[in-house]
């Protein structure tokens, strides 16, 4: 049995039995994502959607970017966002044109975000955003300077009102269908990474750390 919807607006109408609210089903797809897409309604009311990377980190998602990007800067003024992350699984092929799928696992997040500005939860936000990219890389790198870390605007946005969305399994064909001459299923997808390509601007002599050469993605096994 799933938990309750947190409020009444993230509530999975349409295919209602592929709603899940538990937080550690939430958290997972978040975790496992490695983009985000954020949702505003800019000063004019036009809807825009940015690509972002996102991290994370107990009850809220954090995501950095510009200090002069228009979708941070609306968000910091307090709009109401959605932050939606997709995991797609499989191509689903029905026999019909209408009843072709996918298999994912996706996650809309509503709320309002905050822009971080205690100097502490920044540097662990941007420390998340990069652990979250690769595990292991925050210890190796410059940390932001002074100036860096001005520039650049982080915004929290709580867990608090979050859906879960996943479709798996066959298609559903309508039953008179079922008995049509053509292949039915799915294909499975699976993003990993390929052989890392090193910087040809890196001194000679630097070896691949260890969470390079053997870099997973989150949830592959
Ligand atoms: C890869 C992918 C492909 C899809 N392709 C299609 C398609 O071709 N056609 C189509 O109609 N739908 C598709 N969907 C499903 C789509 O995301 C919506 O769930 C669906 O269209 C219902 O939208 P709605 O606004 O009527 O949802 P409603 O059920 O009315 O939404 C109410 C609330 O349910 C929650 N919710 C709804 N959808 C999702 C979701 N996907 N993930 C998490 N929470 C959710 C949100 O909190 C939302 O506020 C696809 C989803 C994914 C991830």
């Amino acid at each position: 049995m799933s938990a309750d919807p947190p409020s009444d607006r993230v509530r999975v109408r349409r295919k209602r039995e592929r709603g899940r609210y538990e937080r550690e089903v939430v958290d997972a797809i978040l975790d496992e994502a490695l983009i985000a897409h954020l949702g505003i309604a800019d000063a004019e009311g036009q809807p825009i959607v940015i690509p972002t990377l996102h991290a994370r980190r107990g009850d809220v998602v954090y995501c950095h970017g510009s200090a002069a990007s228009r979708t941070l800067r609306t968000l910091a003024a307090g709009a109401p966002a959605c932050l939606t992350v997709t995991l797609l699984d499989a191509l689903v092929l029905a026999r019909s044109a209408v009843h072709h799928s996918a298999n994912y696992r996706s996650v809309m997040l509503l709320g309002r975000a905050t822009l971080v500005t205690e100097r502490d939860e920044k540097l662990a936000a941007l420390e998340a955003i990069v652990e979250h990219i690769v595990p292991g890389r925050w210890a190796d790198v410059r940390w932001p300077a002074e100036n860096e870390l001005k520039a650049t605007y982080v915004l929290a946005l709580p867990i608090e009102e979050a859906s879960a969305k996943i479709r798996s399994g066959p298609p559903l064909d309508d039953e008179e269908d079922y008995a049509m001459d053509v292949w039915a299923g799915v294909i499975p997808l699976a993003s990993g990474p390929m052989d890392p390509k090193a910087d040809p601007r890196m001194p000679a002599g630097i070896a691949a750390p260890h969470y390079v050469s053997g870099y997973r993605r989150p949830g592959s096994s």
